[in-house]
């Protein structure tokens, strides 16, 4: 039986078509008429006031970092149960990171324990919405208004999800989304901030054409484009927004491919989440999902190792995640102590991540399934 492995990039179908237009075109550095249709694209779908591609993730939360004017003695609040990027982005301005609890239900931000590390010098909040799934991202957007700081989502694994009728990235002032390979929608490396507050934008998009004014200047708001903020390059070439436009095109059926898959996993997993075998990720019941990610949570460290490696023994992939960012060895070494994020430290570790991409067949559900239930415990 062929392996089934954990992850295989989306393929839509046109990016071959779109990549042959834009080299035809001529025009390759990016900014151009491909970046413009995903930025159009992006800014109808989820109706903000901008939509700015970048070439990460990573890169997007930089652009927020900047555009919030964070700085030695702002303080920004994270979680620690992240990827890297969460944290670096406000920590390369000279802020403080101040990492938050998780609620282990969800292993996303705890709007209590994010309310305990609120001091005078916080300037924001960072939220991840993990696995596809929403964070209590109106818990948040409403404790983060009444102290007068910036709520910033990371929704790298978020795209396309909502709560209610609002999609994820539309709550924060600044919202980040990833087009890495290994997220649902891509362009190899890719990414997008979203500007929701329409004060911002200008400045974005400064900051995102190194420094200078040459998106007004492109539009003929200025005769000459000089240098008007600290920026940076921000901006993917246009092959890479050429191939991620045919994948923005086919976002409804993305979604609908793994969400389908999620959903078949947590028909057949339920049961033994009932016997008390592991605990399923809590969705609220308003909410759509991606599909990005099925997680399990094991009891301990222990079973969640001892699962992977029978399951490797079939030839399923399945993946850990996270390594607390707080007890890592740069988080110590700027004064981070264990002990102090418990549900962070007691449950990173037992989070498995079973296979899942569009190309999984009913057949590989069922065989990841059987594996599972079978495992002896
Ligand atoms: C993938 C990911 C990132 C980084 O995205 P890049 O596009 O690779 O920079 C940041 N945060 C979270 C939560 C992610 O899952």
């Amino acid at each position: 039986m062929a392996d089934i492995p954990f992850h295989v990039a989306f393929v839509a179908g046109g990016e071959q078509t779109y990549v042959a237009q834009a080299l035809a075109s001529g025009r390759l550095a990016g900014n151009g008429a491909f970046t413009a249709r995903c930025q159009q694209l992006l800014r109808d779908r989820y109706h903000a006031p901008a939509a700015l591609l970048t070439h990460s993730c990573t890169a997007a939360l930089e652009m927020a970092a900047m555009l919030l004017d964070c700085g030695p003695g702002d303080e920004v609040i994270v979680p620690s149960y992240t990827f890297t990027s969460t944290a670096a982005a406000f920590l390369r301005t000279g802020a403080s990171v101040v990492f938050a609890d998780v609620d282990p239900d969800t292993m996303m931000l705890d709007p209590a324990d994010v309310a305990a590390r609120i001091t005078a010098r916080t300037r924001a909040v960072c939220v991840v919405h993990y696995a596809g799934a929403p964070a209590p991202i109106e818990a948040l957007g409403a404790l983060c208004s009444n102290h007068g700081i910036a709520l910033v989502e990371d929704a790298a694994q978020g795209l396309h999800a909502r709560v209610g009728d609002r999609w994820l990235g539309t709550f924060g002032r600044l919202a980040a989304f990833s087009f890495h390979e290994t997220k649902n929608i891509h362009c190899g490396l890719g990414g997008a901030l979203l500007v929701n507050d329409a004060t911002l934008v200008e400045r974005a998009e400064h900051v995102w054409e190194r420094g200078t004014n040459r998106a007004q200047f492109l539009r003929g708001q200025v005769d000459k484009y000089t240098w008007v903020e600290l920026g940076s390059s921000f901006y993917p070439s246009e092959l890479q927004a050429a191939f991620l436009l045919a994948q923005l095109e086919a976002l409804d059926r993305n979604r609908q491919l793994r969400s389908a898959i999620w959903s078949a996993y947590h028909r057949r997993l339920v049961p033994l989440a009932e016997q008390g075998r592991f605990h399923l990720q809590r969705v609220p019941g308003d909410a759509v999902i991606n599909g990005h990610a099925f997680t399990l949570r094991l009891p301990d460290e222990t079973a969640c190792e001892a699962l992977r490696l029978d399951l490797a023994s079939q030839g399923i992939a399945a993946h850990t995640h996270y390594v607390p960012l707080h007890t890592s060895p740069l988080g110590l070494r700027l004064g981070n102590r264990p002990g102090t994020l418990p549900h962070t430290e007691r449950w990173a570790p037992t989070i498995l991540r079973l296979p899942l991409h569009h190309a999984l067949t009913a057949a590989d559900i069922d065989r990841v399934c059987t594996a599972v239930e079978h495992h002896p415990t």
